[in-house]
């Protein structure tokens, strides 16, 4: 971002601050430009590690009060994405982007589609509705972590929205009798609904059930390409 749109966002602020009598403004402004030198989304801890660096020790709470009022005053944008802290990036007003966030390693990508966001205004207006934002935050593996990923893994690995076929039951007799009362069989095409907690949910054909992580262990799986769902009938 050009650093004349910061000056100004800068001079904004604290002007924003004077108006509504905040106090310690030398050094909210200090956290706002912290926060303008990163183009990352930064969680409360980041900014103190970037605060850091630039040799300030302000106290947790002072700098995450700062956060609030820097998103009250529409200089940045809380994000929540699934499975992490709060992260917050730079909002440049008129501006919009949308999110890809890998679940292996974490990493975010931004993109933005000029078609897809027509096609938004479109069904939004096929319906009567009318919409004043949205935030569309695809969720999946990144480039780097498809190209590390396993061609067979145990099934125990899988994260949530993945698909699956079975390609071994590595587990002896007992296993598949156990797969087969849960209609688990080689070939067979899953869906991981939830891996948290005790046992995965698991999908297979059209039936929901829970599976232990002991046993998740031993049925190997290759991926599927994901489709996009069915649409509701
Ligand atoms: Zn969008
Ligand atoms: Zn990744
Ligand atoms: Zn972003």
């Amino acid at each position: 971002m050009s650093q004349v749109l910061h000056q100004e966002e800068r001079r904004q602020f604290e002007r924003l601050l004077h108006q509504q009598r905040v106090d310690r403004v030398a050094e909210r402004l200090k956290v706002l430009e912290a926060f303008l030198a990163s183009e990352e989304h930064v969680s409360a801890e980041d900014w103190q590690r970037l605060l850091a660096q630039a040799g300030m020790e302000l106290e947790p709470d002072f700098v995450a009060q700062t956060l609030e009022l820097l998103t009250r005053f529409g200089l940045a944008v809380r994000r929540d994405f699934e499975g992490g802290p709060p992260r917050y990036e730079h909002h440049h007003l008129g501006e919009h982007h949308d999110h890809l966030i890998c679940t292996g390693c974490g990493a975010i990508c931004e993109f933005f589609d000029p078609e897809l966001e027509a096609l938004q205004q479109k069904v939004t207006k096929a319906q009567g509705f009318h919409p004043l934002r949205h935030m569309l935050h695809i969720y999946g593996l990144c480039q780097n972590c498809l190209g590390k990923r396993q061609p067979t893994l145990p099934l125990a690995l899988a994260a949530p929205g993945e698909r699956l076929r079975v390609e071994r039951l590595a587990g002896g007799q007992n296993l598949s009798g156990q797969m087969q009362d849960l209609g688990i069989g080689l070939g067979c095409e899953l869906e991981v609904i939830s891996a948290g907690g005790g046992a995965m949910v698991i999908a297979v054909k059209g039936c929901r059930v829970a599976l232990g992580r002991g046993a998740a262990q031993k049925v190997l799986v290759s991926h599927v390409n994901n489709g996009n769902g069915q649409p509701r009938g």
